[in-house]
């Protein structure tokens, strides 16, 4: 399989994490951590349901995969991840080594590899990350704007239903 190839595959691994979130009611991101062709970490986004502000889908892939591994630095592995990160993610990312990152959807309001601003880019980043953005990013994005608006959906009937009652 050629580069793109692998890391299509790999999204859609993301992806299907993604969709763990999304039946528990979270902001649906998910996240693959690959080290020689191996999946060694997973992740899904779990803030909300995990009373955690630091469960996002990257910080729980690269737990799993470090605790897996057995070390806190991840050299030679890939980060797979449908969103593109925010600024906690890319400095979990930085701390552990991650060779590449590779992301499908920017993320216009918290992104810090290229909306926002290039992190990676920063003199004082002293680890150096290959970034790959925009693999299957529409099937990413779409996934994250359909949760809101069935979000927005469900809040409008929640506030009819309110006024019903009322
Ligand atoms: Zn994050």
């Amino acid at each position: 399989m050629e580069q793109h190839e692998q890391d299509q595959f790999w999204m859609c691994k993301a992806l299907l994490l993604a969709e763990r979130a999304d039946s528990a009611d979270e902001v649906p991101v998910g996240a693959v951590v690959v080290l020689n062709g191996e999946v060694i970490g997973e992740g899904w986004n779990q803030p909300i349901s995990g009373h955690d502000p630091t469960a996002h889908a990257e910080i729980i892939a690269l737990r799993d995969a470090a605790a897996r591994i057995g070390n806190y630095r991840l050299v030679g592995a890939d980060l797979y991840v449908t969103i593109e990160p925010c600024t906690m993610c890319a400095g979990a990312i930085v701390h552990s080594r991650i060779r590449r990152l590779v992301y499908g959807a920017s993320e216009q309001k918290a992104g810090v590899v290229e909306s926002n601003c290039q992190l990676f880019e920063r003199p004082w980043i002293n680890h150096r990350i290959e970034v790959i953005s925009g693999v299957l990013a529409e099937t990413c994005s779409i996934k994250i704007s359909a949760f809101f608006q069935r979000r927005r959906a469900e809040k409008k009937a929640a506030k009819i239903s309110l006024k019903d009652e009322g």
